[in-house]
């Protein structure tokens, strides 16, 4: 079984992966399972710059085929931000609940048909022999004029999807875990990384 580190420390992001990425032969595991503690920190101004850093260092640290991620929230009306920043937005020791009530304050005035934003993801793929790939998902909504919704985490609450008439926080995960951001770059990858996988039994 080839062994695939993902890059994080949050159990639940890996149970995602293993969920959709279940049927390739590989045993993804986190950095904590890694023994890896270095952090690789996110310099890169855009979604792939992160998560081409972040596969390519984490990579090198622990000599395994790599999958590392970066997403986040890009409001139209405010030039795309939080977008790289959606994770730090409206500073240390901030909730998720400041965050998203920092977007709603910002585009206060902003009429509702040019409120549209998307969530993006992008995953990249390290070896250690240095091959990088990468591959991105998003989906579509618009931020809604208050939060609504108690599942899922960040910004889900005031991400309205006119086709469901919901926020991603009333759809719940079986609904989110198809057609989210991260789904869709999970998917893109899917391909390469099934590639990567057959080369290396
Ligand atoms: P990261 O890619 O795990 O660093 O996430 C960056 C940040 O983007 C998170 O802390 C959230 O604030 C936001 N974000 C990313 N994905 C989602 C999502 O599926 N729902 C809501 N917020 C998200």
């Amino acid at each position: 079984m080839v062994r695939i580190l993902v890059a994080t420390h949050n159990q639940g992001k890996i149970d995602e992966y293993a969920q959709l990425l279940a049927g390739m032969s590989a045993e993804f595991i986190s950095l904590s399972t890694a023994g890896i503690r270095e952090e690789i920190p996110e310099t890169g101004e855009t979604f792939e710059e992160n998560a081409r850093i972040k596969a390519e260092g984490y990579c090198r640290l622990s000599q395994l085929v790599t999958l590392a991620d970066d997403s986040g929230l890009e409001v139209d009306a405010l030039g795309g931000a939080p977008g790289v920043l959606s994770a730090r937005y409206a500073g240390n020791g901030a909730s998720d609940a400041d965050r998203y009530r920092l977007v709603l304050e910002q585009i206060a005035d902003i009429p509702p048909e040019q409120r549209t934003a998307r969530f993006r993801c992008v995953i990249a793929l390290a070896t250690p022999e240095g091959d990088v790939f990468a591959a991105s998902g998003k989906v579509e909504g618009m931020i809604a004029p208050s939060p609504r919704g108690d599942f899922g985490f960040g910004y889900d609450p005031v991400f309205f999807m006119p086709e469901y008439g919901a926020t991603m926080a009333e759809v719940g995960d079986a609904v989110k875990n198809t057609i989210s951001h991260r789904a869709r770059a999970l998917q893109a990858i899917g391909p390469t990384l099934q590639r990567v996988i057959a080369s290396r039994r």
